[in-house]
Order: C-alpha cells, then structure tokens, then sequence
C-alpha cells in the first residue's frame, strides 16, 4: 500500500484496523519530502518532532484511545508560531525568530494527536497569489501543462502547503486565507481549500497580516478531510478576541448529508469580462451537478461585487501597515545597525521587508494618512458595510452560493510578476467572501485544455460551514476529479 497518497479519512480508518502505524505512515512522508526537496514546498523540516509525536500516536492506538487525528502527518503554515520551532513567515524579517509560545490551531492540532512535517512556504507575510515573494524562493507547482516543462506557481500564499498536498508530502496542510491564500492555491494544484467563517478559528500566534480578514483554514485532498481537520482546529479559544463562541457541529456528517432541496444562488456579477470559456463551462457543469443531486437553481445579484477587488486592495494593505509597524528592529527578528533610532527602523525595515511587503505597507499608510482617509479607508469600510449587507440580502433567498474559484489555472512562474493588476485579479472571486466574514470552500472541478486543475467554489452563511461542506461533495462526488490516485484507492 502506497502509505503517502492516502486521504486523512482511509489513513485514520486503516491505523484503527492496526494495517500500519503512525511511524510507517510519517516515514513515507517524510522520504516523500526528501525526495522532493526541489519543489522548495517546506521551508523548516520537523522530522524529530514527527517521529517523536508519531510514537505517541502509536501509543495512543495500541491502548485504543486514538484522538480526532491520530498520527495524521501535517504541513503547518510557516505563518503559525510554533513554540521552540522556527517561524519566519516567509520573511528575512524573521528569518531566526524562534517563537516562544504555541499558536492555538498548532497547539489544537498537536492535542488532536496531529503530527507536524514542518514548517511551510510562503508569499512574504500572506500578500502574494503566487508564492513568489518569499525571501525563501519560489515553491514550484508538481503540476505541469501538458507537453511542458516549465514550472508553474503554485498560487499563494499559502503555495507551500498546497504544494505539499497535491505532491503527497503531508496528508493535509493549514493554510491561511486573508483574501483567497488558501482557495486559490488549492484550485491550482488541484486540492480543497476551506476557509472559515471568521471568527471560527483562533488567531491567536497567527502572524497578523489583516486582522479583520485573516483566518486559518484546512488545504487537503478531499471535502471529508477538509472537514475533520476543521474539527480538530475550530472552536472558541479566549486567547482571540474575535473568536466565536458558537459550538462546532460535526462536520464530517455534512459531507455525506443531501443537497435535496437547498438553494444554490448564482450570483450574476461573478461572470466577469473576458472569463475564459471553459471556466464558464466549469461553472455551468458545477451548476448541473448540484440541480442532478436535487438542489434548486437561483439566479441572483451581489450587485456591489465590482468594487470588493478595490476595496480588499485599500483595507488589506491599511490593516498591514498597522500590524507591520512592529517589526522596527528593537524588539525581535531582523535588526539592521544605524546611526540613530530612526536610522535603524530605516535600514531594519528597508533591508528586512522584501519589496511587495514594502508596496503594501506603503499603500497602507497613504490610505490611512491624514487627507486620504476619508477619502480611502474610510469609503473603502462602507462599501465593505455594502458588500456584506448583499450577501445578507441573497442569504435570505439561498442557502449557499456557487463560483467559480480562479479566473483562470496555474501559470508560469516569472508571469504576471511585473503586472501587479493582472496578479490582483486572481483574488476577485475570493476576496468577498474574506470582507463579509463568510466560509468558503475551494473544490477541485475540472481541467483546463492544457490539463491544469480548475476548483469551484462555494460560499455558505457565516458559521454554516456544514451546507458548503455538503455542496462540496457533491462536487467531489460528481466531477470524478482524478488529479490524485486516491480517488480510486479509497
Ligand atoms: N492574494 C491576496 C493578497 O495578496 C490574498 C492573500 C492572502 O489571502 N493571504 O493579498
């Protein structure tokens, strides 16, 4: 049995019925990772750790006490402070930070009988969609177009974690998702990505990027794991101010629940001009996927839609100034000398920061400055008021709403990078769902004609993460994506 290619879901299963252990299913990943060092998918490996937390595991099921996710290898974020472990966020930054205490999702993860592979790669700080701003290199796509060679991105900037499931190096990754970081990089590489209502996963010791956006997410091979490695994460933790105390309902069942009966919106806006062909076709398949299994079809208007690309483009980078302005060289991470105080936040963030965080941070304060505020941030928060009550409005009408993930699948790395626009719009179908706080799930659909994985997505009412995870499946179910050999393994 090919160990590394299994879903969470089959290796759970297979651990319970004693098949292999917790150790033999770390080993395969862990010689999958050192096979595949060149995809640059890992920027700090944990094998001792794995091992360590592996043996554990196995204690746990020889006294048959397994937890939610016993012995599942996982791929962390480099985002995620992970106590004693190295967390740079992509960043020269915190190229040698070394946290000194656990992030909650880690920490949830580890307590649930998780095993962490490492640390992941990453866009600098979460801003990218391309996985090409981190200090630590490119991570390569394992996909390639059909009769090439070139190597393609594998979208960000959660791009090392989604690289890591799509090439088997872990059975599941956590990713984060401030704008789309975890739904677009799971439709180029061919794998799910959820991300949360906010609130429903702690922030806490997640590296900030934009607080009122940010949140964690699930990036694996199929809706069912996506679903329990949400189960093992979510949930209220106090150390978050903005966590939700709502309690988690079993996510696992929503995936094998009907369709029968729910209404799915199509919002009208999401066809965007010049949106190829077969991403329309894609669409109109998903929707007769889910009008077969016995959802209703609703056509409907997000009629502010336009301007979320915008607006994501004002607050995001508003947020970030705010949140980046710790990084001044005293405190921790990155410290370049000067001859005075201001000297030295100069050269500590003009030599720490790599030039897009640098772009942001400065967009960020123009729009936040004295002057422009109004005229910037401010407008940007009502239209975000205005995009939030559209969704309120279509959720009245429809349980859950149907879109594509990407305008378009994984291109070359090097391409769109001196085009900053065209790499922006990889977000717009994404970003809403991050400024209305609602859930979101990336599924694989379908191929392009050159034979790159295309997703759909879904985005549900805030903490019904259930009827998304059910649409989704139904996906999965109907599409027959066969990008990974487990879908007809398991
Ligand atoms: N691609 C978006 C950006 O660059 C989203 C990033 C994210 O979700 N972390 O901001």
């Amino acid at each position: 049995m090919d160990l590394k290619t299994l879903t969470i879901a089959s290796a759970l299963e297979k651990m319970r019925k004693k098949e292999f252990s917790a150790t033999e299913l770390t080993q395969s990943i862990l010689s999958e990772i050192d096979k595949k060092q060149s995809l640059n998918a890992y920027i700090t490996l944990t094998p001792e750790k794995a091992l360590n937390q592996a043996a554990e595991s196995d204690k746990h099921y020889h006294q048959n006490t397994p937890r939610l996710l016993e012995g599942i290898p996982i791929a962390v974020k480099d985002l995620f402070c992970t106590h004693n472990i190295r967390t740079t966020a992509g960043s020269k930054m915190l190229e040698s930070f070394i946290p000194p205490y656990e992030s909650t999702v880690t920490a949830r993860l580890f307590s649930n009988g998780g095993i962490m592979t490492g640390k992941t790669n990453m866009d600098e700080f979460a801003m990218g969609s391309a996985n090409i701003t981190s200090y630590f290199g490119p991570v390569k796509n394992p996909l390639k177009k059909q009769h090439s060679t070139q190597d393609l991105v594998p979208g960000g900037s959660s791009g090392g974690s989604a690289c890591a499931v799509a090439a088997d190096m872990c059975l599941g990754a956590l990713g984060s998702d401030t704008g789309g970081s975890v739904r677009q990089p799971a439709s180029f590489t061919g794998t799910v990505g959820l991300k949360p209502t906010y609130g429903r996963c702690s922030r806490y010791g997640m590296i900030a990027f934009a607080s009122s956006l940010d949140q964690a997410g699930p990036m694996t091979k199929t809706v069912k794991d996506a679903a329990l490695l949400l189960q093992a994460i979510g949930g209220f933790d106090p150390m978050d101010a903005t966590s939700s105390q709502q309690t988690l309902p079993d996510f696992s069942s929503a995936c094998t629940a009907s369709v029968k009966g729910l209404k799915i919106g199509i919002p009208q806006e999401y066809r965007v001009k010049d949106m190829p062909e077969e991403i329309d076709h894609l669409w109109q398949k998903g929707i007769e996927w889910l009008k077969e299994a016995g959802a209703e079809i609703h056509y409907v208007s997000l009629p502010h839609t336009s301007y979320a690309l915008p607006v994501y483009y004002i607050i995001a980078p508003a947020e970030a100034s705010s949140n980046l302005a710790r990084y001044d060289g005293v405190r921790y991470g990155f410290r370049a000398e000067g001859k005075s105080l201001k000297e030295i936040y100069k050269n500590t963030r003009g030599q720490g920061f790599g030039a897009e965080v640098q772009k942001r941070i400065m967009i960020g304060t123009y729009v936040l400055s004295s002057g422009y505020y109004d005229a910037y941030y401010l407008k940007a928060q009502k239209i975000r008021h205005l995009i939030k009550e559209d969704f309120k409005n279509v959720f009245t009408k429809v349980d859950a709403l149907l879109t594509p993930s990407t305008p378009g699948a994984a291109f070359e790395i090097g391409g769109k990078q001196d085009d900053p626009l065209s790499m922006y719009l990889n977000d717009i179908f994404t970003v809403t769902a991050n400024l209305a706080g609602l859930p979101a799930i990336s599924v694989p659909a379908g191929y392009d004609k050159e034979g790159l994985p295309l997703g759909l997505q879904l985005i549900g009412r805030a903490f019904d993460e259930s009827t998304i995870l059910t649409c989704g499946s139904v996906i999965e179910n109907q599409s027959a994506f066969l990008t990974h050999a487990f879908k007809k393994e398991n």
